[in-house]
């Protein structure tokens, strides 16, 4: 039998997919321990909850008709990872060794922690251009974020240009968003073609200041304490010209949150994604699962990353059950 130092089940994160994880495995009496992270800004947010906290309205996931924001979303489905008696602790896990058994992680507190079996729930998160002046104002509250969700409404945008970077889907929520405070939301793709899909392009694109200016690039950011523009280039001609903006928001897709996994053993795809094994959550290594949007570049809703928590947590019942640890 399981030897009652070491955890059964840890899961790290607390998305759509850890919660769901939590779920069935509290209900499957495994005892999860759910590392829920600290909230930080690398340079931009990062909360508990995941992207979803970031979210105003998900109006895509079945049983809510009329819609429901993202944070109340992560606290119902947290309410109910609790009710069946799951663990949470306010703690980042910032390495772990899967070379030993039982599996070890170690927490931003020092501590140690054992356990049978884990599953890596922790997300994704916004990528920058990577230009040293986006950078500099986006970490000085100079007007440039990669949230305009929880940004946007600041009175610093209100009634002013604002531009968002990007042609996919969070591109254009993040620009329909602002199309409420702002004078003009541009829409800077690099393409002449959106990524993003049909209803979410009519929505921004349908209202009065929305502007998209095609085949872009910002290729510098301008201004001191706080952007006053950005230096754009034509990616046809190699034309460029500047736009007066108060307010840049980057909007170019994500990368998985897997650095405290470099040195654990676990196998990456090309795209820096844990690579999954035939098996829905099975990992390269035995008893370490992954769910969520850090185990899929291709899907990436609160929908797919539930599901996979749940398939997550049923293989951990049936490899725990295999190895007699339960
Ligand atoms: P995405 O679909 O990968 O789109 C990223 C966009 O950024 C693309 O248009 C890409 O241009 C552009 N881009 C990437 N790197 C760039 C760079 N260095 N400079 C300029 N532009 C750059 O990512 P996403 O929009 O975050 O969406 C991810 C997933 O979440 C998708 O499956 C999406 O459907 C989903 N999502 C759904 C909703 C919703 O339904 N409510 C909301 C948000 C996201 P190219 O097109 O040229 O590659």
């Amino acid at each position: 039998m399981s030897d009652p130092s070491v955890h059964k089940l840890v899961i790290i994160g607390s998305g759509p997919a850890g919660w769901t994880a939590a779920i069935y495995a509290a209900r499957a009496q495994l005892d999860p321990v759910v590392y829920i992270g600290v909230p930080k800004q690398d340079p931009g947010p990062i909360l508990p909850g995941g992207q979803l906290m970031l979210t105003t309205d998900v109006e895509n996931y079945p049983g809510f008709p009329d819609g429901i924001a993202g944070p109340e979303m992560m606290d119902q489905f947290q309410q109910q990872a609790l009710r069946f008696g799951t663990k949470i602790v306010g703690q980042d896990i910032v390495r772990c060794d899967f070379s030993t058994t039982p599996l070890t992680l170690y927490t931003s507190k020092d501590e140690v922690i054992k356990a049978h079996a884990v599953i890596v729930a922790t997300g994704a998160t916004a990528n920058w251009l990577g230009q040293e002046n986006e950078m500099r104002l986006a970490r000085s509250g100079g007007g440039v974020s990669a949230c305009a969700v929880c940004d946007g409404a600041l009175p610093m945008f209100r009634d002013q240009p604002l531009a968002v970077v990007g042609g996919g889907d969070s591109a254009l929520e993040e620009a329909h968003h602002l199309t409420k405070f702002a004078s003009t939301v541009y829409l800077i793709h690099r393409r002449d073609e959106l990524r993003g899909s049909k209803i979410m392009r009519e929505r921004f694109t349908s209202k009065p200041n929305a502007e998209v200016l095609w085949n872009k690039v910002v290729v510098d950011v301008l201004g001191d304490e706080k952007i006053t523009g950005v230096l754009l280039e034509d990616t046809k001609t190699g034309e460029q010209s500047e736009l007066t903006l108060k307010g840049l928001f980057i909007a170019i897709g994500h990368t998985p949150t897997t650095r405290f996994l470099q040195d654990s053993g676990l196998a990456f795809d090309d795209k820096g994604y844990i690579k999954l094994e035939t098996r829905a959550s099975t990992t390269n290594i035995p008893g370490v699962f992954a769910a969520g949007d850090v185990a899929d570049a291709n899907y990436r809703q609160a929908i797919t990353a539930a599901g996979m928590g749940c398939q997550a947590a049923l293989d951990v019942e049936h490899w725990l059950g295999d190895q007699n640890l339960i």
